[in-house]
């Protein structure tokens, strides 16, 4: 154990835009059993939890044998951190953390073997959003404080040969002076940052919509319902920016993400780099385009690897080939938390979906959902609104637009903003919540 691993030279991964079906199964179970061996032998957690589990790893050779084995959570990690780590401290080169919006942050330890990977990623991710070399990119995200993305679109845009930008997120006026004076291509940021960007240039009277900004690769926060249309959000943006919207979603635990072609139809997954499963609430798998938990299982990781990681995060895979000619596998906007998912009255229910009409309809200031669970079997919703106008909506017209989209009627009390505000700083949270659950605490 704790032996120096090979590292891998970038250049040398195959391009998978190009692979067909038959290439892309060769390279997902060549990349499955390499990465059992190598978490079997380097890795203290599955090392042990396979030989109490009696796990053979050499069995695991394909997609279908590692449903076998069990699966990785955040539990696991938070409880057992170092015992996932698989090289002494002398190979790591950067330790990220997770941005801890619950519980303690997870440090995640990084190789120069595994920065490489973390670029390769954000290579083809950009190669996939038709950033090229000749491209100036305005990086408008945290390039410190420990989070992995901005590193990620650094090493990613290195690896491409663009020119950067390290704006950051904080100043709006900085932001737009270099789009003034170096008229970038692309902005990499986050979709309420780059509201707030487009709000402060039309009080300057400068117009975002005429900069030399096309396309906008939106983190962090969901663009897209379901179905791929644009939230409100997405549809201010576009129209503020007159650019082309990519959403990008990615984990810092697999330090991997699926980033959006042109047709704005899932983040393509790169194969080299990952494998994903979605699964039921027992677990199972789902076919293609059910809705389930992301699982997912990293290759080429040196320091951390994770085999079978629950992300929590609930959304689909599409399998079939996309309007950009990649057959690679796309994963559909993330619909939710699996421990926000909400039953109502029968009905499966995540706060994106609520927030995303709530967010549309023009008479509410600001709300907060809280969910409780009066029985086992069934969740219920109270929405506490803050109207713009108390004299001019009620609370009928907001439970009917509900009703209207989302096929279950939750109930609404219309309070004070300086009441919402309250509710939604009551857990001491350092971000304002927007979704309170009085539910008995999770298993996970
Ligand atoms: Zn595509």
């Amino acid at each position: 154990m704790k032996n120096s691993p090979p590292i891998k030279d970038p250049r040398t991964w195959t391009g998978e835009a190009s692979l067909d079906e038959h290439d892309q199964v060769q390279l997902r179970d060549a990349g499955i059993r390499e990465a059992v061996a190598y978490a079997a032998t380097h890795s203290p957690f599955y090392n042990r939890l396979f030989a109490e589990e009696q796990i053979d790893a050499e069995a695991v050779t394909d997609a279908r044998t590692l449903e076998s084995l069990p699966f990785t959570t955040k539990g696991d990690l938070g409880r057992l951190g170092r015992d996932f780590w698989c090289v002494g401290d002398d190979q790591i080169v950067d330790i990220s953390t997770t941005s801890g919006t619950s519980g303690e942050p997870t440090l995640y330890p990084m190789t120069a073997g595994d920065i490489a990977r973390l670029g390769r990623n954000e290579f083809l991710s950009f190669q996939c959003a038709g950033i090229a070399r000749a491209d100036t990119v305005l990086l408008a995200v945290t390039m410190d404080r420990c989070f992995i993305a901005g590193l990620a679109y650094y090493e990613g845009l290195r690896q491409i040969g663009s020119t950067v930008l390290r704006c950051g997120a904080g100043a709006p006026g900085h932001l737009l002076a270099m789009v003034e004076k170096l008229r970038p291509k692309v902005i990499v940021s986050v979709p309420s940052f780059l509201k707030i960007v487009g709000e402060f240039g039309a009080s300057q009277g400068i117009s975002v919509a005429g900069s030399s900004v096309e396309k906008l690769i939106c983190i962090g926060e969901p663009l897209r319902a379901a179905d791929h249309s644009l939230n409100p959000l997405g549809e201010i943006l576009k129209a503020q920016w007159n650019a082309e919207l990519f959403s990008t979603y990615g984990i810092t635990e697999l330090a991997t993400s699926f980033c959006e072609c042109d047709a704005g139809a899932g983040g393509h997954l790169h194969p080299s780099l990952l494998h994903a499963e979605i699964v039921d609430e027992e677990g199972r798998t789902v076919p293609g385009g059910q809705v389930g938990e992301l699982v997912a299982t990293t290759f080429g990781v040196e320091a951390m690897p994770l085999i079978r990681f629950r992300t929590g995060d609930m959304t689909y895979l599409r399998r079939e080939q996309c309007e950009c000619g990649r057959v690679t596998p796309r994963i559909g906007p993330i619909l939710g938390r699996r421990n926000q998912m909400m039953k109502i009255k029968g009905t499966t229910l995540y706060p994106s979906a609520v927030q995303r009409i709530l967010d549309g309809i023009e008479g509410v200031r600001d709300y907060v959902m809280v969910v409780t669970s009066p029985t086992p079997l069934s969740d219920e919703l109270e929405i506490l609104v803050a109207l713009v106008d108390e004299v001019a909506e009620s609370s009928e017209m907001v439970g009917h637009r509900l009703q209207g989209e989302l096929k279950v009627k939750p109930r609404i009390r219309i309070e004070s903003i300086e009441n919402i505000e309250r509710f939604q700083h009551s857990q001491n949270l350092r971000k304002k919540q927007r979704f309170i659950d009085r539910r008995a605490a999770p298993l996970h």
